[in-house]
């Protein structure tokens, strides 16, 4: 941040008084700009034994595979953005099932909440940001094409679960490198 919203004065970087983090402060009129991190709802859309996934048509990693995410908007609960994302990237209509797992990136600043989401129908298709929309089954995921390991993380998880027959609440923090 180089400019204050409140009145475009610059900002510089200072630790406020009964703070102990470096936020930007207005050097004019001193408002104090908290950068927090962001909501990311992604959905797994499961039709039987299947799961939805979309190969991004859009960069970072542009031809990779994903689960429908995107961040949230103002407006929305966790689980409606999760269900607006299905449509938007898959063109699938999605009832949410439940919260899957909540996953930190401290590194980033952002948090990915995943639901189950149950397909309504057969139907989906490839939206403005996915090339490709594809059903696959536990056995096929493109592991080796993942597009996030972010991604990669909540599935290894699913597909553990699905296997065990139990889903439960995970609770984790994603690094910048696949899990293995
Ligand atoms: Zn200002």
């Amino acid at each position: 941040m180089k400019f204050c919203s409140s009145c475009g004065a610059p900002v510089s970087q200072k630790i406020p008084p009964g703070d102990n983090v470096l936020r930007f402060v207005c050097e004019h009129c001193q408002a104090i700009h908290y950068h927090n991190p962001k909501i990311v709802a992604g959905c797994i859309p499961e039709w039987g034994d299947d799961i939805l996934l979309c190969r991004r048509a859009i960069e970072p990693r542009l031809g990779f595979w994903t689960f429908p995410a995107g961040f949230m908007e103002i407006g929305e609960s966790t689980e409606e953005a999760a269900a607006r994302e299905t449509k938007e990237e898959a063109q699938a209509d999605v009832e949410i099932v439940s919260l899957y797992a909540v996953l930190s990136m401290p590194h980033i600043g952002q948090v990915y909440m995943v639901f189950r989401g149950r397909l309504t129908a057969p139907e989906f298709g490839a939206g403005s940001e996915s090339l490709e929309v594809r059903l696959f089954p536990r056995h096929a995921i493109p592991w080796e094409e993942m597009a996030f390991p972010v991604v990669a993380n909540a599935l290894r998880r699913y597909v553990k679960d699905a296997e065990e027959g139990r889903f439960s609440l995970h609770l984790g923090s994603v690094g910048d490198r696949m899990p293995e």
